[in-house]
């Protein structure tokens, strides 16, 4: 399979008054993975709805694959997606919802099961999602964005909510499938959270992308070999050079 990527030019959004993104500028490269770390409210999620097309920008334009994403909806079928928070209709079942995504994904005939397998989802068929804890419905999210085993995958603070062990579980899971030339796009508020995970770092803040670049580089140009610290080093230096 051919790998996936994102092409991101001069993206703004704004929701009334609050410009929530400004002026966006990036490319997610095939087959890397991509860290988007940024504290709350900079506007993580909206990017990431914009790319799923769930939130229309104002301005700018978002290429899949080379080809832009408005008026044509084909290309989401290429997209995994772990939203931050996953609803689903409370007396549905998670069998039912298993299936009922399956049923309209017939074309597709690779189901990657594992997570369903690992979270043990498969022994909890007949539970209602709206009994579900938080985490259990994470774990769900989570099973369904690698269910069609898509090219492009974007995972919304995906270990939010998961207990320590799911969270292993779902990085290892990010890892293995890594190895396959994935486009990976994972957010987060925490820093430490996605080191290791991946190999590029955007860091947003109030709208603005203020970084992006590899975490090697990132490291190396700070001297941390802590992901956190490296980024709060950058941030520094920032902040220095705009006072200066
Ligand atoms: P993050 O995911 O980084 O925490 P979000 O993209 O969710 O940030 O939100 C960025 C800002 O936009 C926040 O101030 C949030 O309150 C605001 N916002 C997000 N969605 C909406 C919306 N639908 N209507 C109004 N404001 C919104
Ligand atoms: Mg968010």
């Amino acid at each position: 399979m051919q790998s996936s990527m994102i092409a991101i030019s001069d993206l703004s959004k704004r929701f009334g008054r609050l410009e929530v993104l400004k002026s966006i500028q990036v490319d997610f490269s095939a087959g890397k993975s991509y860290a988007m770390i940024g504290p709350n409210g900079s506007g993580k999620t909206t990017l990431i709805k914009c790319i799923l097309g769930m939130v229309i920008a104002d301005k700018g334009e978002i290429r899949v694959d080379g080809k832009s994403i408005a008026n044509d909806w084909t290309y989401r079928n290429r997209i995994g997606y772990m939203p931050q928070i996953g609803r689903y209709p409370d007396q549905m079942k998670i069998g039912q919802i298993f299936d009922m995504i399956r049923d309209l994904r017939q074309d597709q005939a690779h189901l990657d099961e594992d997570l369903i397998k690992e979270f043990k989802l498969d022994r909890m068929k007949d539970k209602r999602m709206g009994t579900l804890s938080g985490g259990t419905r994470q774990k769900v999210s989570a099973s369904l964005a690698f269910l069609f085993d898509p090219p492009i995958l974007i995972l919304d603070e995906p270990t939010a909510g998961l207990d320590p062990i799911a969270v292993e579980t779902l990085k290892e899971k990010i890892l293995s499938v890594k190895s396959k030339e994935k486009t990976f796009l994972i957010s987060s508020h925490i820093m430490s959270d996605l080191d290791e995970l991946s190999s590029h770092l955007v860091y947003l803040e109030e709208g603005k992308m203020l970084f992006n670049d590899t975490i090697d580089s990132l490291k190396e140009e700070t001297g941390e070999s802590k992901l956190g610290r490296a980024v709060a080093s950058i941030m520094r230096r920032n902040l220095k050079e705009m006072e200066a």
